[in-house]
């Protein structure tokens, strides 16, 4: 497969938040007001203005040890992306997904709304990964864009620039696969239940030592989750069409394929 995509070997994380804050210089995303609510992280979530975030999760063993679970978080850049299907039926060319990269980029169309009114979606409608954020003010979505501006011009992304680690990587998809599976190897000497999360189904591949519970809960999509997305999106295309959105789709569009949903794997 072509294309770009991350190695992110949480193995090596140590958390120092240099990715985070590249992520948002190289944005130009101003800082947001937190709080301290007994954790380093800080914020405490993904938003519109910050789109990267390092999750810190704590859990212990069956032996009482302590560990931290550092997990930087950003966009997945799904092969099959559900949040291009949902929010181009609500606002045209608001996801495109870069045809050399394979970057998925929400554009400054990524107002969703219907004729009348603005859309407002739980991030879980769009996303399986609970990804994209809209900034309350505008009500325009945001989320990584892999930084295809600096990857077409020859460099790295800002966040991996910026790890000091080796946690984050970033090349060619056939390269990136080789070298988590070759990191994999390693691992498994000493952790053997070590895995990779949703290889196959994502650009941003991550290397974990600990069971999916111990992270924060968006480590792998939710099961089912694309599926349901997806057939979200059939249904209100065919009310669009019916109440006179702005696409007008009909069933039969969506049963010949004409979307691009019918040929899809869910
Ligand atoms: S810069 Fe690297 S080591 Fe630091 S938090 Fe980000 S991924 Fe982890
Ligand atoms: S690729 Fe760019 S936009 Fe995406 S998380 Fe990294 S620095 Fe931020
Ligand atoms: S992770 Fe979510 S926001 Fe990113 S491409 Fe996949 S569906 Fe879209």
């Amino acid at each position: 497969m072509k294309g770009k995509s991350f190695f992110v070997d949480l193995t090596l994380c140590t958390a120092c938040r240099g990715c985070q804050v590249a992520c948002k210089q190289w944005k130009n995303l101003p800082a947001e007001k937190t709080r301290n609510v007994g954790s380093h992280q800080n914020p405490q979530d993904l938003s519109a203005k910050t789109i990267r975030l390092v999750r810190f999760n704590e859990s212990r063993s069956d032996d009482g040890k302590f560990s931290w679970n550092f997990f930087p978080e950003q966009c997945r850049h799904c092969i099959e992306p559900p949040c291009r299907y949902i929010a181009n039926l609500y606002a045209p060319e608001a996801v495109v997904q870069d045809a050399e990269t394979g970057a998925v980029v929400m554009t400054d169309k990524a107002i969703l709304k219907t004729a009348r009114r603005r859309v407002n979606l739980e991030p879980w409608q769009l996303c399986p990964y609970n990804v994209p954020r809209m900034d309350e003010e505008t009500g325009l979505w945001n989320k990584c864009d892999m930084c295809v501006d600096r990857v077409k011009a020859g460099m790295k992304p800002s966040c991996v620039l910026s790890c000091p680690s080796g946690t984050m990587n970033f090349g060619d998809r056939k390269e990136m696969l080789s070298l988590a599976e070759k990191r994999l190897a390693e691992v498994r000497k000493t952790r053997p239940d070590a895995y990779l999360a949703d290889p196959e189904e994502v650009r941003v591949i991550y290397l974990c030592d600990a069971p999916a519970e111990n992270y924060h809960d968006t480590l792998l999509a939710k099961r089912g989750e694309k599926g349901r997305i997806l057939a979200a999106a059939q249904k209100q295309a065919v009310r669009i069409a019916s109440t006179g959105g702005q696409e007008k789709h009909s069933r039969r569009d969506f049963l010949t394929g004409k979307l691009g949903l019918g040929s899809r794997k869910a």
